[in-house]
């Protein structure tokens, strides 16, 4: 008969830290921060958001729950996935800095943690996980946008370093950054995913123009950016000179995993709880179709909050995601896709109309003229699409008229 297992000392003594890291930090989120419920939380940046939000990031890093599992050498706590499993859950009903930092340590953390020299480690981890720094994403151009690596930005290379010209666009909350990730095209005599190169670049630089873009909402989450001869020295080189498409994917695969495994769906104003509550409004409590529609909305919230959640156990437990990171995307962006529809269905022109200027814009309008984004950002549905069926199914590959062809001999309006 084998015996039952028993609790070795280390597991003991690891799920009594891991008690005491909970009691710490839910000790912290009463005192420090607000309930999500209590406040109005909102994704929008303003220079007055992003100070509040700063101060607030700093406590928390300073006490111990940013940047978990990051090695303690470059600022991290240097705890494990349980850690850091745990603060996620705790922080789910909190309003803790999200879109802050969701490229800082959703992306660009990450990736310099990944590629970067121990020089660059040392000089931007600590200050962009405490939020003393915020950092862009800066790949997508004008002309550039899906096909990133069909991308215009030069860097030449120049005594000590490199001479960057170029625009991008899309720059999420760039006017609100200190440094930016970039990819540019550093050799245009090779086929054009080869000749790409990714550095750090400095957005307080006089060389770079960064020039905020109205939406439909009022808002400005993006910016176009103009770069004109700007010096960056070689040691903000990040990986090897040509190969900045490979580190580009890895950036993209970080930003899918983190729009993926993010489940804030059943928290959202276009969650199930809120849309019952809007159809109740609208005397539409009894009405089938809308009964059903909510059951729906339902259904699908489950569904892509189910697929988050294993897919950040498989990331906790260190399973490389890959490529099917692009299927959680692909679920949550189809959904929200469908659950938009669902709600204007159920509101109808109440959701785009509210009371004259000055008034409050209300939550689910802003939540419905925003979600076309959500199938956008981060790789348009159709190009996810190309990519779970190429790479994740194994599906024969789209045709292309580039490949293999030097980037300079390839046709291009401008
Ligand atoms: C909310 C949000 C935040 C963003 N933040 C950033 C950021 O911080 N940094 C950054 O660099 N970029 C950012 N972007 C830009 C984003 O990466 C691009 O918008 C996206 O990659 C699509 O590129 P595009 O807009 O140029 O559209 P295009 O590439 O011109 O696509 C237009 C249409 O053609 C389709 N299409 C294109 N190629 C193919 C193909 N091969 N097969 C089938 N269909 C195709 C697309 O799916 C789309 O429907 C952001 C976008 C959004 C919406």
């Amino acid at each position: 008969m084998s015996e039952a297992p028993t609790l070795t000392d280390t597991d003991a003594a690891a799920s009594t830290s891991l008690r005491e890291f909970e009691a710490r930090a839910r000790a912290f989120l009463e005192e420090h921060v607000p309930r999500r419920d209590t406040v109005v939380v909102t994704d929008t940046m303003s220079a007055e958001v992003v100070a509040n939000e700063q101060e607030l990031q700093k406590k928390i890093y300073d006490a111990g729950f940013a940047a978990i599992t990051q090695p303690k050498e470059h600022g991290g706590q240097g705890l494990g996935e349980a850690e850091s499993m745990a603060w996620g859950a705790l922080t789910a009903g909190y309003a803790v800095p999200r879109m802050l930092i969701a490229i800082s340590h959703g992306m660009c953390g990450p990736i310099i943690n990944l590629l970067g020299t121990p020089e660059q480690k040392a000089k931007y981890l600590p200050d962009l996980w405490r939020a003393n720094t915020l950092f862009a994403q800066i790949f997508s151009e004008p002309g550039a946008g899906s096909d990133v690596a069909g991308l215009q930005t030069r860097a030449e290379k120049v005594d000590g370093g490199w001479l960057m010209t170029g625009q991008k666009v899309w720059t999420s909350n760039a006017q609100y950054c200190d440094y930016g990730v970039i990819v540019a095209r550093t050799n245009p005599d090779v086929p054009k995913h080869q000749g790409i190169t990714m550095f750090i670049i400095n957005l307080r630089d006089p060389a770079v123009t960064i020039r905020p873009l109205r939406v439909a909402t009022g808002e400005y989450p993006f910016n176009e950016i103009f770069i004109d001869s700007l010096f960056i020295p070689d040691s903000d080189r990040i990986g090897e000179v040509d190969k900045g498409w490979d580190a580009a994917v890895a950036m993209l695969r970080f930003e899918r995993i983190s729009i993926g495994t993010s489940s804030t769906k059943s928290t959202g104003p276009l969650s199930f709880e809120k849309l019952a509550d809007v159809a109740r409004e609208a005397g539409l409590a009894q009405d089938p179709a809308a009964r059903a529609a909510l059951v729906e909305a339902h259904v699908l919230e489950q569904g892509t909050d189910l697929l988050a959640l294993r897919m950040r156990e498989e990331v906790e437990a260190g399973i490389d995601l890959g490529p099917r990171g692009s299927i959680a995307k692909l679920a949550g962006a189809s959904a929200n896709f469908r659950v938009n529809e669902i709600i204007s269905d159920i509101a109808g022109l109440s959701l785009v109309a509210w009371d004259g200027p000055g008034a409050a814009y209300p939550p689910l309008t802003k939540a419905f003229t925003g979600a076309p984004s959500s199938w956008t950002a981060g790789g348009t549905i159709e190009i996810q699409l190309g990519i779970v069926g190429e790479r994740v199914l194994g599906l024969e590959k789209d045709p292309s008229v580039d490949r293999g062809v030097p980037f300079r001999d390839i046709r291009r309006s401008a």
